[in-house]
């Protein structure tokens, strides 16, 4: 349960970003940054959908898409897509972190920038290529599928 007092708090919060940012304050685009802020990270867009939805009222699917998508490029959320999976939004926070995912339950947690500062790694490329960022993500098994299913890992 939320006070209508925080929620007010919290969406000034959000607005003040939107500003920041650049763009346009929408009911649903402060509920869907809020939903990303509140999060521990890594939901897809229907989670957030649901969570919006509480302050939105009903917003489709295609609306938070459409929400995510201009966050993103905003730089205010991060978007991740992990094959088989569908996308994941986390808040921007410019520290180019990677991705473990487990391949038994499907969770995903941040793994640290490896190096400190993009790109984290230098590909095997001709010199003339300005390789900007590396995203990697690493294919496992968390500590519970390993313990559930020992032989395997
Ligand atoms: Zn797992
Ligand atoms: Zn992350």
């Amino acid at each position: 349960m939320t006070t209508s007092g925080s929620t007010g708090e919290t969406m000034a919060r959000a607005a003040e970003r939107l500003r920041s940012a650049g763009m346009r304050v929408t009911v649903p685009r402060m509920a869907v940054l809020m939903a990303v802020s509140d999060s521990e990270g890594h939901l897809d867009a229907d989670s957030l959908r649901g969570l919006a939805q509480r302050i939105t009222g009903r917003l489709s699917l295609q609306a938070t898409y459409n929400v995510l998508r201009a966050l993103t490029d905003a730089g205010l959320v991060r978007t991740t897509q992990i094959a088989g999976h569908p996308a994941r939004y986390e808040t921007e926070r410019h520290d180019n972190h990677h991705h473990f995912v487990c391949r038994a339950c499907g969770s995903i947690r941040d793994v640290e920038c490896a190096v400190g500062a993009a790109p984290c790694m230098e590909p095997r490329l001709p010199a003339d290529y300005d390789t900007q960022e590396a995203a990697v993500t690493f294919w496992g098994l968390c500590p519970g599928c390993r313990a559930a299913a020992p032989l395997s890992g």
